[in-house]
């Protein structure tokens, strides 16, 4: 009996001694979880956002606006995000356009197209035609996560993030995993 039981009870403190560790390793793949798009904005704490006039035109000023500013406050390592709007093209970081129905941008809601690198720009470009479909949770969360490619993160979908490449995390603001990007990116 003895001798049954000592294994028994030998496996079992093994099993906890793995569980902390199991759980361990979980918790260090979730903050590593976010992928980089490889840009970075220029000034992220002093970001300029421009609108097309096709933005105001259909309806959509509010959803751009959110997006814009959906990271404001969430933190580099010594600075936070904060972009206002401008009304100068030509200097702006980030344009918005809302996209004819014959612009073809199929299934997606939106489209974010970064230059990449150091200083990057960025255009999105709202689907009018499939936009209009969607809640304005839904809209917010797409603009914010347009915003997301433009500060230069890339799709996650291992974890929770409003980085997803489809469906929704149901969150109009960035959240852990995205944050934690955002802080792996702005690291001055
Ligand atoms: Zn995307």
């Amino acid at each position: 009996m003895q001798l049954s039981k000592k294994p028994f009870y030998k496996s079992w403190k093994l099993l906890s001694l793995l569980l902390p560790l199991l759980s361990t390793t979980l918790l260090i793949s979730q903050v590593d979880a976010y992928h980089l798009n490889g840009s970075r904005v220029d000034r992220p704490n002093q970001i300029k956002y421009w609108f097309d006039s096709s933005i105001s035109q259909i309806g959509y000023t509010s959803a751009a606006t959110h997006g814009s500013t959906a990271w404001n406050g969430v933190p580099g390592v010594n600075l936070k995000i904060n972009a206002t709007a401008t009304t100068s093209a030509s200097s702006a970081d980030v344009k918005w356009y809302a996209a004819s129905a014959n612009n073809d941008l199929g299934q997606f809601y939106a489209h974010c197209e970064w230059s990449g690198g150091l200083a990057s720009r960025s255009v999105i470009s709202i689907n009018t035609a499939r936009f209009k479909n969607i809640d304005t949770d839904q809209q917010k969360e797409t603009t914010a996560h347009e915003m997301g490619h433009a500060l230069g993160l890339d799709h996650e979908d291992d974890v929770p993030a409003i980085m997803v490449s489809s469906g929704w995390e149901n969150s109009v603001y960035p959240v852990q995993d995205d944050k934690d990007g955002i802080y792996h990116i702005y690291i001055d």
